[in-house]
């Protein structure tokens, strides 16, 4: 079934057509994450839904390249690394780890080529050079290179392909330095910083003296280095569509005259409780808050995969609490399936995985999604009480599952390691039930329910589950 996604840049739904001619091959960038401090969890929401591309498009079988740069030098690392009197690398790349482990945390799958900032000046520096021998950059008196917008637009290209920008009521000649900038204020944008004092340690030379580069460019740089000049996809939280990646756009094309990007996908914000999250209303998460409040990544992963990504969200500790429930009951029947399936192997069974991915196929409807896969739960429950499901369907059941959980990726709940305590008092129990000492037997339960066990008889023996 062909893949349909919304493309930012047309403002429609397309069916996805990679640009490879053997359309088998895939280029997709995500602007990666800014290592100033720990990701929190509207940052995730993005990368989550980055994931949830990638494996959508590897389930449809193509063969996806997936790039996510870190922005290890820019505006606001600066900043920090001057007050807290830190090097750049020490800085940025405690922040690097702890974002890439909890990206694992989250299930999410590894990007291919992480490209840092700092480890690609000279392509930036190369990038910019094209830019001003194809007059669309300039050195201004403050010693900084800025982007042209006014000749860029000269020359008949388009700035604003992603949002209606209102360009008449740009002033002609404003220029902005600072990396984060509002619409209002449309100017020529910084492609190279001159040295200022505050920059510290942080410095780079350049045809333009020292300096470092603006946020911007080093993704184009990095985009193009990974994927060529033109690629398929382009990702982002919608936050960033202006200024970034309108600037990315006209960076890129501006200095290869090519289109940069055929498809532009942007994931929708994530409020918290109703807000937009910040430190002072106390609503302010990231992973490692949540997993000390006893939630785990995959929790996480399930409930930020429970709304469509163009859809503002709402996350609450009341959904995340939700998310435990309708996990558990996920685990609940593969478990089971697992006991009557045994060894046996077989085909997936087509009715789950046609309707789930016709589901993604609508321009990734997880809600859809999930509805095919609670369905299947209820029947296959209902199939297992009944006593009607055969070691081989059960096998394929199991099959369609572990084919859908490849692109929600939220596995299976592994069983907790019980210790030892816990199993001498399940084989004590087994003693007294042999000896026909029933009550013992059932003292017993009641001690392992009190330490937070359920035994459970199943016909290959006793299973101990954690509550
Ligand atoms: P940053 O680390 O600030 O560069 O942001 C990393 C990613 O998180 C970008 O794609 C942002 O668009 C995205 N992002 C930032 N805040 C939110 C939020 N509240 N909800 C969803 N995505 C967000
Ligand atoms: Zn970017």
């Amino acid at each position: 079934m062909a893949l349909k996604l919304f493309n930012t840049l047309t403002r429609s739904i397309q069916e996805f057509a990679p640009l490879d001619p053997q359309k088998k091959k895939v280029g997709m960038y995500c602007c990666g994450p800014t290592v100033y401090d720990f990701a929190h969890i509207g940052n995730w929401r993005t990368f989550v839904f980055a994931d949830l591309v990638r494996r959508t498009l590897e389930f449809s079988g193509y063969d996806v390249k997936h790039v996510m740069n870190i922005t290890d030098v820019e505006d606001k690392i600066i900043k920090r690394v001057r007050e807290q009197k830190t090097s750049l690398r020490e800085f940025t790349g405690k922040f690097e780890t702890a974002f890439l482990d909890d990206l694992k945390v989250l299930g999410c799958r590894e990007p291919h080529v992480k490209p840092r900032a700092t480890g690609h000046i000279a392509e930036i520096i190369a990038l910019i050079e094209k830019l001003v021998v194809r007059g669309v950059a300039y050195q201004a008196a403050d010693g900084s290179v800025y982007f042209s917008i006014g000749k860029y637009r000269g020359c008949g290209c388009h700035y604003g392909q992603l949002l209606k920008l209102n360009l008449d009521e740009m002033r002609a000649g404003e220029r902005v330095a600072s990396d984060e900038y509002e619409k209002e204020s449309i100017a020529d944008f910084a492609l190279w910083k001159a040295y200022v004092p505050d920059d510290g340690e942080v410095t780079w030379d350049s045809p333009w003296g020292k300096g470092r580069p603006g946020w911007h460019i080093e993704c184009s740089a990095m985009s193009i280095k990974a994927l060529g000049e033109t690629f398929d996809l382009h990702l982002g939280g919608e936050d960033l569509k202006f200024p970034h990646h309108e600037d990315e756009i006209a960076q890129s094309e501006g200095a290869t005259g090519k289109p940069f990007v055929k498809h532009w996908l942007h994931g929708a914000h994530l409020l918290v409780e109703g807000k937009k999250m910040s430190k002072s209303l106390g609503n302010f998460f990231t992973l490692r808050d949540l997993q000390a409040k006893g939630f785990t990544g995959r929790e996480v992963r399930y409930l930020l995969l429970t709304a469509h990504y163009r859809e503002t969200f709402n996350f609450t500790l009341e959904g995340l609490h939700g998310a435990k429930t309708a996990l558990s009951r996920i685990d609940e029947c593969v478990g089971k399936l697992r006991d009557i399936a045994g060894n046996a192997t077989a085909a997936p069974d087509s009715n789950l995985v046609q309707q789930f991915s016709a589901a993604l196929a609508d321009d990734l409807n997880v809600s859809a999604a999930w509805a095919s896969v609670f369905e299947w739960v209820r029947e296959t429950n209902k199939c297992i009480a009944d006593n009607t499901l055969s070691i081989p369907a059960a096998a394929s059941a199991l099959a369609a599952w572990e084919k859908v959980d490849s692109v929600l990726g939220v596995g299976v709940k592994t069983e907790a390691e019980v210790p030892a305590e816990i199993s001498a008092l399940a084989e004590a129990r087994m003693a007294a039930k042999k000896s026909k000492d029933f009550q013992r037997a059932d003292a017993i339960r009641e001690e392992l329910k009190a330490k937070g066990w359920v035994i459970e008889d199943t016909p290959k023996g006793i299973k101990l589950k954690k509550i």
